[in-house]
């Protein structure tokens, strides 16, 4: 028998009055994007939330966010579930980001809403359910982790603009606008997104509107260009070469794979070099002023808590990734030695 698997996206009006943020704390979610599913075993529902979380991962890795999934500890889990997995991203101000989540209901709901299957014995048996989801916080986590000085830096495949062609004219040079526009109709009929900006500004002040916008692929053509038969490309996240005319759409699809991969992997280096590996809590406490502390802990939910209250900061759980969430160390509540690590941060 196979699950059943819904997934939809709805509009969700938060009640409180803790102070909201664009994108980050919205009052009105306008497409919360989530899942229910309900399996016959809690081993299955148990393979769904890891596939769940494993999805948003890939998700963030194609916006180029490294991301860390932790399973929440159980003071923090969703009200009503047997274990709450996170998915969560380090911002640059050290603070983390919890971007999606994944909740393993167990029978906890069937047994409220009496929710039942008949098994091949005819024997009607609790469902075990899982819901999971993600919102528009991916586009802060996507804003915040490239952004930089000049504005926004979109990884190429989500870029709503993917490449913008700025004539060089001097004086009107028709030789260089019909050029422009047969480059575009190439790069377009290749399938990607292109604008050409002929508006009569200053190719320096284009320069700055397209950086701002984020586009991560500039073509400059002028007459020096075309008399090589080439054109000028410039990333968003720098560097500049000539290009030949007739190379433009390998040359672009090569140089956007460059881009994400450049992305993705200054991100998750300055990820893992934000997160330290901490022996007492002192440490914690100065070390999330900038990142992400692991600190041994021995399970027990009062030294949790303890440690909760000294650090002033949350703990984001043990995580799934055995290289940050195993260690040999002791709780510095209670001092019993322990092979296990969690994560602690400021959030948001
Ligand atoms: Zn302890």
């Amino acid at each position: 028998m196979g699950p059943l698997l819904i997934y939809q996206i709805v509009n969700t009006f938060r009640y409180e009055t803790k102070h909201t943020r664009p994108l980050i704390r919205l009052r009105e979610i306008t497409s919360f994007k989530e899942a229910h599913t309900v399996h016959a075993t809690w081993d299955e529902a148990a393979d769904q939330v890891k596939k769940a979380t494993h999805i948003y991962q890939e998700f963030y890795s194609r916006l180029a966010v490294p991301t860390i999934v932790s399973k929440r500890p159980d003071w923090d889990k969703f009200p009503g579930a047997d274990y709450t997995m996170a998915v969560d991203v380090l911002m640059p101000d050290g603070k983390t980001l919890q971007v999606g989540t994944a909740h393993h209901l167990g029978d906890n709901f069937a047994k409220t809403f009496d929710i039942k299957y008949e098994d091949a014995q005819g024997e009607q048996i609790l469902a075990q359910q899982t819901c999971y989801g993600v919102s528009e916080r991916c586009i802060a986590a996507l804003i915040s982790t490239h952004g930089d000085n000049n504005g926004l830096v979109m990884p190429p495949e989500v870029a709503p603009t993917q490449v913008v062609i700025i004539p060089i004219l001097f004086g009107s040079d028709k030789e260089v606008l019909t050029a422009c526009s047969n480059v575009a109709d190439t790069i377009k009929q290749s399938g990607l997104r292109v604008v050409i900006d002929d508006s009569d500004t200053r190719p320096g002040a284009k320069y700055f509107k397209w950086e701002l916008k984020g586009v991560p692929v500039r073509i400059e053509i002028g007459p020096r260009d075309l008399k090589n038969n080439s054109v000028v490309m410039v990333k968003r996240t720098g560097g500049k070469t000539s290009i030949p005319i007739d190379e433009i759409v390998p040359q672009i699809n090569k140089t956007f794979k460059e881009i994400h991969d450049d992305l993705f992997n200054t991100a998750d280096q300055l990820l893992h070099s934000r997160i330290r590996l901490c022996s007492d809590l002192d440490e914690v406490m100065d070390h999330v002023k900038s990142g992400i502390a692991r600190i041994p802990w021995c399970g027990e939910q009062t030294c949790g808590l303890e440690m909760e209250e000294i650090v002033g900061t949350g703990i984001l759980g043990t995580p799934e990734d055995h290289t940050l969430g195993k260690g040999d160390g002791a709780c510095p509540i209670c001092g019993k030695p322990t092979d296990i690590i969690v994560l602690m941060a400021r959030t948001y």
